[in-house]
């Protein structure tokens, strides 16, 4: 994939035919897709008219799940089977959501290898495979919208995201069907939506707060290229704070300290919800409480409406909007950027229409902020403008992104401790290699433990992966000379490799998440989801697998053709063509299994030269800054 990112989109093989690239935003709350038409990037309604499509997705016994409006309708009815904020449970573990658990109604279950499953009448289901089923309806409105089928797709993730989150987002588009083009950070898509990348010279912040996650970015236009600065956030901030604080408050004034029950809670929540989306219109608000859920009356209640004034809702949430704040003014500092710097800040997110977010944010920034493409849309609009360029159907300007890492990553070294191999907010793609030894004589393998956080110590930090290099030579303690090389590819994925130099022993990880799935739970996954589908999904893998051998082998015929001779050495072409040719036999048959691990097999070897040619270009379009590379 990563040879497509560089392609020419002025060399693509069909200049007249545009292909369908949509942006996803896969929302906590809501999720949409956006497509280019006409020059033109708007998200796509369904058939009746809405462009938000509510993340939420019920589970039903023995047929289809119900995702987006017809789900949300069960919320209340169905509290338990109906998972709403599947996004803040990506790519988590069972202790990571402990805290979640008051603030949602599920089960929650330790599945293999400890992955997260939520019990619900349909039988376990993980984050991703509930995610799935929202990009599955997505890209079904796409289809029937656009008339076509989808080439693929550039779906947003809050930059705050991790490695294991990256990893989810990914596997929940695999099983849906959808053919990730990149996964593109949130802000940086509500820059791209607002066209800054024409600036020259312009620094802007993007303040991001949606239903359960908070951003900010700290963005650097130069010359068409976009840098990340600084980039932080917090993944369990959002809206649904505000109205838990507000449904917290209503219990706090009814008296209510006996235990809700599931329904009740929801209740709850949605008339928080409700109140607090009219208050940005009116200065106090009459919350109807006449809907409560009081089946065999355990819980009554004393009144059956409540009046919430706008003054009184901004002291609850002040104290959630001083959290943005805070981190606002350390991912400032760590851009080394100050707020008279900053030409633009971007508001993004729907809880940003909150006045009082508004105004404590440009107090704050002391600006106004920019708030004309509607914030619920922008990321969707962004995605699918980067998307357009992916793909191929814009004829100039290339758009580059400089994404950084959201957080340091590193390995263990001796007595427990971290040594950080790629810093936090460096600019992605990167790599960078360092050189081990071995500590007793005689050694002759050694345990690589990969980890990422930015604390001291191994028990601070997460372990993302652990792998071995075997069969060192037996030689004296500090002798061994270990290469290891971190690389870090354009969706902030990681790959691991170790060498041992003086016999050119190689060990290598991607490094998959422990919450991430392994191919045979993939495998089991999309068995299940083929249990219901209306279409033939076995052939419509052929055709997608097919699909992407087509364009990795037009890619990377393209990439030989121009760098080919230049960048590689005769055996590595050599072994490339025949790669080539295995791939578009495999194309030819009807084998989907085989097809797809020559698409995997040819994506790996052609790694280092899509390496060699992507570090070219960027270092092209740095014009001479420094960068990570080995
Ligand atoms: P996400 O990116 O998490 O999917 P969105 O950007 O769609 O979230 O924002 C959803 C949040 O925006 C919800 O918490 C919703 O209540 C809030 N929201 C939407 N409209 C308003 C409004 N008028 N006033 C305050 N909050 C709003
Ligand atoms: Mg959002």
């Amino acid at each position: 994939m990563a040879l497509l990112q560089i392609s020419e989109p002025s060399q693509s093989s069909k200049p007249n035919q545009r292909k369908l690239a949509v942006g996803i935003d896969l929302g906590t709350t809501n999720s949409l897709i956006a497509i280019v038409r006409s020059g033109q990037a708007d998200t796509l309604p369904d058939i009746n008219g809405n462009h938000l499509l509510p993340s939420i997705v019920r589970f039903r016994k023995h047929t289809y799940p119900q995702v987006g409006h017809s789900a949300k309708n069960h919320i209340i009815d169905d509290a338990a089977n109906t998972v709403v904020s599947v996004k803040r449970l990506m790519g988590r573990g069972v202790q990571d959501v402990k805290s979640l658990s008051n603030s949602l109604p599920y089960a929650f279950e330790q599945g293999n290898q400890g992955m997260l499953m939520l019990k619900t009448i349909a039988g376990q289901k993980s984050p991703v495979q509930v995610a799935a089923e929202i990009l599955r309806t997505l890209v079904e409105h796409g289809e029937t919208s656009l008339g076509g089928k989808l080439e693929g797709a550039v779906i947003t993730v809050p930059a705050y995201f991790n490695d294991a989150q990256r990893q989810a987002t990914k596997d929940a588009a695999k099983l849906a069907g959808v053919s990730v083009l990149r996964l593109l950070n949130e802000p940086t898509a509500a820059a791209v939506a607002y066209g800054l990348e024409h600036k020259q010279n312009a620094t802007v912040a993007v303040f991001d707060l949606g239903g359960g996650t908070f951003d900010i970015s700290v963005l650097k236009m130069e010359k068409g290229v976009f840098e990340v600065l600084a980039t932080d956030g917090d993944s369990a901030l959002g809206g649904d704070d505000f109205d838990y604080a507000i449904a917290t408050w209503i219990c706090g004034n009814l008296g209510l300290e006996a235990e809700l029950n599931l329904p009740q809670q929801r209740y709850l929540l949605c008339q928080a919800r409700m109140a607090k989306e009219a208050l940005c219109k009116t200065e106090s608000i009459v919350i109807p409480l006449d809907q409560w859920p009081s089946s065999n009356a355990t819980v009554a209640l004393p009144q059956d409406q409540i009046l919430l004034s706008l003054e009184q809702m901004n002291e609850l949430l002040d104290p959630i909007i001083d959290r943005t704040i805070s981190v606002c003014k350390q991912t400032l500092k760590s851009a080394e950027v100050t707020i008279t710097n900053l030409d633009q800040v971007i508001l993004v997110g729907g809880s940003t229409r909150t006045l009082r977010v508004r105004q404590q944010v440009s107090a704050f920034f002391q600006c106004q902020p920019l708030t004309s493409i509607d914030p619920d849309r922008i990321v969707a609009i962004g995605a699918a403008r980067q998307a357009d360029v992916l793909v191929g159907n814009k004829n100039h300007d290339e758009l580059l992104l400089l994404d950084v890492l959201p957080l340091s990553l590193g390995l263990e070294t001796m007595g427990g401790l971290v040594e950080r191999i790629i810093e936090r907010n460096s600019p992605i793609p990167a790599a960078q290699a360092q050189e081990f030894t071995t500590y007793q004589d005689g050694q002759t393998a050694m345990m690589i433990h990969v980890l990422q956080g930015e604390r001291e110590l191994v028990q601070n930090c997460r372990s993302l992966a652990r792998f071995e290099l075997q069969g060192i030579p037996p030689m004296v303690a500090g002798s061994a000379k270990i290469r290891v090389t971190f690389q870090v590819d354009a969706d902030g994925l990681l790959n691991v490799s170790a060498r041992e130099l003086s016999s050119n022993i190689v060990s290598e990880i991607q490094v998959q998440p422990s919450y991430g799935l392994t191919e045979d739970q993939m495998a089991t996954m999309l068995q299940d989801a083929w249990g219901y589908a209306e279409t033939d999904q076995i052939s419509r893998g052929l055709h997608e697998q097919k699909v992407k051998a087509e364009r990795l082998i037009i890619a990377l015929e393209k990439a030989l053709e121009a760098d080919g001779e230049r960048l590689l050495t005769q055996d590595q072409l050599v072994k490339l063509r025949k790669g080539l040719q295995t791939l578009a036999n495999l194309s030819a048959g009807q084998d989907h299994e085989a097809l797809a691990k020559g698409v995997d097999q040819l994506t790996k070897a052609s790694d280092e030269f899509a390496a060699l040619r992507m570090d070219e270009s960027i270092r092209q379009a740095l014009a001479g800054q420094p960068i990570n590379v080995i």
